[in-house]
């Protein structure tokens, strides 16, 4: 396994490799940037294929969630842990313990959260070990309803910019994946009227979606062929690939689901075929916002508005792509390295400047 040489090396600042024989934990931890503050991220469990999967995922994670960070305007970095195993089989409270412990050992240059694989009691079982965690039960506690808001709002923003109604009502939405965002996503899309087609590898849960807000069933690998509005990936990474694009039947896509471009130039191909494209790091960061206000003096409804504010956020970025024709991910990679190179100038956490200087 190679690090520095690693396609996914994008000048990250620490990576860390730490184990403990007595619980069996294998964990990575990668600091991408420091630049707006200590980093913070999730801590994913996963039964990786090998160790360079795993580097690979902590690199690709960690870098964007320094861009996350930037563009939701936050002071805090970008880093990611990443703990090999099964979730459901190798997961003990003991292997948490050590989790933290090694965590504790960094000092606070990363502090975790929950993240897939890894759930608020988790985060519980690692602060007995280190004060770097964030969205304990006490805490802020699992971010996902604040994730699947800020999307919501996201959509709101894409399918005005790009189809011109300021309603969702009868906007055709196309939803892969009804986990804790996905679903959560449904009720917002619901309660907005929105006409809804979703999937998941769980029928329980498409069945579910079916009775609660009347949504068409469609088979998982029917998902990217679906006529719709809107396509949301909340599943899986790497979703908009050279197999998938072609078949996309949709005019926006937009979704919670990290990673969504199986790489950079897939932005661009979304763009010559006329596919709006919502960065995924942009539309998801209600969950980051979340976390990152978490301690005491939190304020909730503070935290909610400025993940509301991701509709505008959203909206000038799109704009921004329109005048430059560009593609939107190149513009919102361009905003988020402008806001780190100016080391941080929107200053204050939760005031929304960012906001107001993204405008500017
Ligand atoms: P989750 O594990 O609760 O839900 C994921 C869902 O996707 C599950 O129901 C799973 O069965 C389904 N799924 C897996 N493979 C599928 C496939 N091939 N086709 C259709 N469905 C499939 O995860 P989550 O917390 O809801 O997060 C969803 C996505 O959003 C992930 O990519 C995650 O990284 C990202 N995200 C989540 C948050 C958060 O706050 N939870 C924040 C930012 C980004």
């Amino acid at each position: 396994m190679t690090v520095f040489s690693s396609r996914d090396f994008k000048d990250h600042e620490l990576v860390a490799f730490g184990s403990d024989a007595a619980t069996g934990l294998k964990c990575i931890v990668a600091v991408h940037g420091t630049q707006l503050g200590p980093a913070l991220g999730g801590c994913r469990m996963w039964d990786y294929g090998s160790d360079d999967e795993a580097l690979a995922d902590a690199l690709r994670l960690s870098r964007g969630m320094t861009y996350k960070a930037a563009i939701a305007g936050l002071n805090v970095g970008g880093g990611k842990a990443v703990i090999m195993g099964d979730a459901g089989r190798d997961k003990s409270e003991d292997l948490l313990r050590a989790f933290g412990r090694f965590v504790d050992s960094l000092g606070g240059r990363y502090i975790t959260a929950e993240d897939v694989g890894t759930t608020v009691a988790d985060m519980d079982v690692i602060a007995t070990q280190t004060p770097f965690v964030r969205g304990t039960s006490e805490g802020s506690g699992n971010p996902s309803p604040m994730t699947a808001l800020g999307v919501y709002m996201a959509i709101r923003a894409a399918v005005e910019h790009g189809l011109g109604y300021a309603e969702l009502s009868g906007v055709r939405v196309a939803v892969q994946g009804l986990g804790s965002v996905g679903y959560a996503l449904c009720r917002h899309l619901a309660d907005a009227g929105a006409r809804l087609s979703v999937t998941d590898i769980d029928e329980g849960a498409v069945r579910r979606a079916a009775a609660e807000f009347g949504a068409h069933p469609v088979a998982p690998d029917d998902i990217y062929g679906t006529e719709a509005d809107v396509f949301a990936p909340c599943a899986l990474g790497a979703v908009l690939n050279d197999a998938t694009i072609p078949l996309l039947r949709v005019r926006v896509v937009t979704g919670a689901a990290n990673n969504q471009l199986a790489e950079g130039r897939h932005g661009a191909e979304l763009k010559r075929r006329g596919i709006l494209y919502t960065p995924d790091y942009v539309a998801n960061a209600g969950g980051l916002i979340d976390v990152a206000h978490d301690g005491p003096g939190r304020d909730a409804d503070a935290v909610r508005r400025m993940t509301e504010g991701i509709y505008g956020t959203v909206k000038r970025i799109l704009a921004r792509a329109e005048a430059e024709d560009a593609a939107t991910s190149a513009v919102a990679d361009r905003i988020a390295e402008e806001r780190i190179a100016g080391n941080g100038v929107a200053g204050n956490r939760i005031s929304g400047r960012a906001d107001a200087e993204l405008a500017a």
